[in-house]
């Protein structure tokens, strides 16, 4: 069959369970896939090509003998932030650059565990600090629906992978929208869980109490696969939560959408940068939710303008935290030549890091230090404790909240924006961070220049069931989701 890559996971299962492919053939496919068009998407950092082929073999000797399960065989990428046992994890960074980890995260673990072929590690941001994905060492990935623009960051190897057909759906983590926003920029439907929803351990921490790893796919029920995969509680990560994990797959048409109540913060859409393109996309979206019988009701969030600066302070002051294990004695990059102790710990870190890197390890430092410490850490928290609670208000009278992604679609590689003006691009996002909410992205259609634009979807705590069968039943009446880029149209 040639044209593999199309066709969605429940399809793959099927296929694979029905003999019409082997796992080797599917994961041959992607791997040529991989070899003729990456060269210009530039998703993947590396590509496990033998071993593959090994898991691949492995899996159609496990269903030969009738031991296979729902996703024996199928393919997956991980984003270069879960460890994995014998192959690198760079996190983008110069500083592991040299890192094979001795252990699997347990999200790679659980992968396997469910038969999942690995076909490699995907681009990211450094140490998943950014909106561009061209702040990793490897340098930008490019956004498979116009290669000028970026796939957006910090998941964007794992979004450009998935839209360019080179992976079938992929790992990613969003600590303030890391998967939501490159999602939005790529067309593709991603869900952020519930902070403890899915496992830490073994996912290189940038921000600890926002981090959380989450599906990234073409469609809410693809998500729905993986996220069965992902959830669940882990004795290995002390914030992972022991709470009964949903069916995610079985539970896709559970929430009606008829009478849903979907909350539409006032705030959000008169908000200075938002792109009218965007803003016109995702109420047509919402438009059609209505249409299928969801009442819009208009709410207040009315921390909305604290949302940048907070998150602005609480994650560079834990990555501060977070980053100093990196000091070129235990494991990464070290300088070389050192003549003393200080020396081999100074350049090593000035070294190894790249700018933004450095800039928000500054800053999270200086927040944190004595004099500065209850000024902004411990005021920042207050802030944090406020705008959940904004959320949690609103969910008294509406059971989602709408907002978009991103207040614009993909920038152009270089556009070089300001400190500020990058970070004012994730107020969608990381609000729902700060509170540990769930959160969907899904595609709703495309602006003047036919790049993607997404609708997020905000849900109460532990609502991943009902996020993902909202998007399922808006992507039964409607087809954004299907659209490809021209680049995944290309046959290998
Ligand atoms: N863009 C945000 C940042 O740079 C979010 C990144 C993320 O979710 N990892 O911090």
């Amino acid at each position: 069959m040639t044209d593999l890559h199309r066709l969605s996971i429940r399809e793959l299962s099927e296929g694979l369970a029905g003999a019409k492919f082997s796992s080797r053939e599917l994961t041959e496919h992607y791997l040529k896939r991989i070899e003729k068009i990456d060269a210009q998407v530039k998703s993947y950092v590396t590509v496990t090509a033998e071993q593959a082929l090994a898991q691949a073999d492995a899996a159609d000797a496990l269903r030969r003998a009738g031991g296979a399960s729902v996703l024996t065989g199928v393919p997956i990428a991980h984003k270069d932030i879960f460890c994995t046992q014998g192959i690198k994890t760079t996190a983008g960074s110069k500083m592991l650059d040299n890192f094979i980890s001795p252990y699997d995260a347990t999200v790679v673990a659980k992968g396997k565990a469910a038969g999942l072929v690995t076909l490699g590690k995907v681009n990211m941001d450094e140490f998943a600090m950014g909106s561009t994905s061209e702040n990793s060492f490897y340098g930008a990935t490019a956004n498979p629906w116009n290669l000028n623009h970026v796939p957006g960051g910090s998941s964007g190897g794992s979004a450009a992978a998935v839209a360019a057909d080179l992976a079938p759906f992929a790992t990613g983590t969003d600590t303030g929208g890391s998967i939501r926003q490159p999602a939005s920029f790529c067309g593709l439907t991603g869900l952020k869980p519930t902070y403890g929803r899915v496992s830490r351990f073994g996912m290189i921490a940038y921000a600890s109490s926002l981090d959380q790893g989450g599906p990234m796919a073409r469609s809410a029920e693809d998500c729905a696969y993986l996220m069965n995969v992902m959830a669940g509680h882990d004795a290995k990560d002390s914030t992972s939560v022991e709470k009964d994990v949903d069916n995610y797959v079985a539970n896709l048409n559970g929430t009606s959408v008829k009478g849903l109540r979907i909350g539409i913060p006032k705030q959000y859409f008169n908000v200075a940068g938002l792109d009218a393109d965007v803003k016109a996309r995702v109420e047509e979206s919402l438009k059609k939710l209505e249409e299928m019988g969801a009442i819009l009701v208009e709410i207040d969030l009315n921390m909305t303008e604290s949302y940048v600066p907070t998150y602005y302070l609480i994650a560079p002051a834990e990555a501060s935290s977070n980053l100093s294990r990196f000091d070129g004695v235990r494991y990464g990059y070290r300088a070389e030549n050192p003549v003393d102790l200080m020396d081999l710990y100074k350049r090593s870190r000035s070294e190894g890091f790249g700018k933004e890197v450095q800039q928000r390890i500054l800053i999270g430092t200086y927040a944190l230090s004595a004099g500065y410490y209850d000024a902004y850490y411990v005021k920042a928290q207050k802030v944090r404790r406020l705008i959940q609670q904004d959320f949690l208000k609103a969910f008294e009278s509406v059971d989602v909240i709408a907002a978009p992604a991103a207040p614009t679609t993909a920038y152009k590689i270089g556009a070089n924006l300001s400190p500020v003006e990058m970070y004012l691009g994730d107020i969608y996002t990381i609000a729902v961070n700060l509170a540990g909410l769930p959160a969907i992205n899904a595609p709703v259609g495309f602006d003047k220049d036919n790049l993607p634009v997404g609708l997020q979807l905000i849900g109460n705590y532990w609502s991943e069931s009902q996020l993902l069968s909202v998007v399922h039943q808006y992507q039964q009446a409607t087809n954004w989701h299907t659209q490809r880029a021209a680049i995944a149209e290309e046959n290998a």
